[in-house]
Order: structure tokens, then C-alpha cells, then sequence
């Protein structure tokens, strides 16, 4: 049984981490600390909220779950449902900063920038879960990503080649669009002159 907690708290973030985004990050557009933080990501596609910040506000919200939890039934459910809620919060966290930081290297991961990739660089109203597309199945706001237009200066840098433009594997996905910064063009090699 409480396996089963468990696993409950860790559906039940994936419900929290779309309601975050959702409803909090996106339709309160900037009245709120968390909308305002996130909309900075949004602009500066590799700000992610001080650590700290989040650790602290977890804490708290796992803690609060355990209590009220306690209080309404018992420790014994409310600890390993506290604990899923806990354990899917870090994997979104990790999950997150990879989508922004790391290539994809299997299906699930591809699937999971397509996926955020368009909420941040084709439509913001959809694909708002970023683990699991459940939730914006529920609610309506799931579409299926076509080729993203990324712009050049907000690219990750996992995208890019040496030469700053797009790596020829991820062209069946993604297309850069704007100017091709000056910082990203490689000064031309140096030839030695043929000796005379
Ligand atoms: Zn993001
Ligand atoms: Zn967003």
C-alpha cells in the first residue's frame, strides 16, 4: 500500500507541474514571483530560478503535504505520497535542465524537446507538461510539434555545430531563423603563405 502512495504522488506532481506552468506561469502572465521567473526563461531560454530558491519552496510544499496529510488521514499515507510528489518534482527538475542543456539520446528524449521546444519557440498557449503529455491532453492544450523555428540567439547550444549553425541530425526536427550572430562566426583559418 505504500507503494501505491507513492506512485500516486508522483502521478499527482505531474498534475502540479502542469498546474505550475499552466494556470500559474502562463495565465498569470507576470503577476505572480513563479509567472515572472518563468517568463524570464521564457526570454532567456538558458535562465533557469536560483536552486536555492527552489529547494526551499519544495521543502516547504513536501512538508506542508506530509502534515495536512497526517492530519487528514495518516502518517503512513501521507509520507510516501509526500515523497512521490517529492521524487517527481526532481526528476521534472533534471528533466527540465537536460531538455535546455543536453542533445537527445533516445526516443523519450527526442520526444521531450519536440515537445517543450514548441511550447517555447512555436505556441507558448500549448504543450505545457513537460514530462508526460497527459495533462495537456486533459485540458485541451496538447499539439503535436511540426518542425520548430528556433531563433538563432536564443538556440541551445546542443543544437548547434562548431561553426554555429544547425547540426545536420536535428534538421529533421529544427530550423534556425534570424541572423547568424557575429560571435558565432569563426574568424577565418590562418594560411601560411607558400614559400617563395
Ligand atoms: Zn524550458
Ligand atoms: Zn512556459
Amino acid at each position: 500500500m505504500i507503494f501505491f502512495y507513492f506512485v500516486l504522488g508522483v502521478a499527482a506532481w505531474t498534475l502540479i507541474e502542469y498546474g505550475m506552468h499552466h494556470w500559474n506561469g502562463h495565465l498569470m502572465k507576470g503577476k505572480t514571483h513563479f509567472s515572472r521567473e518563468h517568463l524570464r526563461h521564457h526570454v532567456k531560454a538558458n535562465y533557469f530560478s536560483p536552486m536555492a530558491d527552489k529547494v526551499k519552496l519544495a521543502l516547504f510544499v513536501i512538508g506542508s503535504i506530509t502534515l495536512v496529510g497526517a492530519v487528514l488521514t495518516s502518517l503512513s499515507v501521507s509520507l510516501p505520497f509526500a515523497l512521490g510528489v517529492g521524487v517527481g518534482y526532481s526528476v521534472y527538475e533534471y528533466v527540465h535542465w537536460s531538455l535546455h542543456m543536453t542533445a537527445p539520446n533516445s526516443w523519450y528524449a527526442r520526444w521531450a524537446r519536440r515537445h517543450h521546444f514548441s511550447h517555447h519557440f512555436t505556441d507558448a498557449r500549448f504543450n505545457h507538461g513537460v514530462t508526460t503529455p497527459v495533462w495537456d491532453i486533459v485540458f485541451r492544450t496538447y499539439r503535436s510539434p511540426q518542425v520548430i523555428r528556433v531563433p538563432r540567439k536564443l538556440a541551445m547550444g546542443w543544437l548547434l555545430d562548431e561553426n554555429g549553425d544547425l547540426a545536420e541530425q536535428f534538421a529533421s526536427d529544427y530550423q534556425l531563423k534570424g541572423r547568424v550572430s557575429r560571435a558565432l562566426i569563426k574568424p577565418p583559418k590562418y594560411q601560411e603563405r607558400p614559400a617563395a
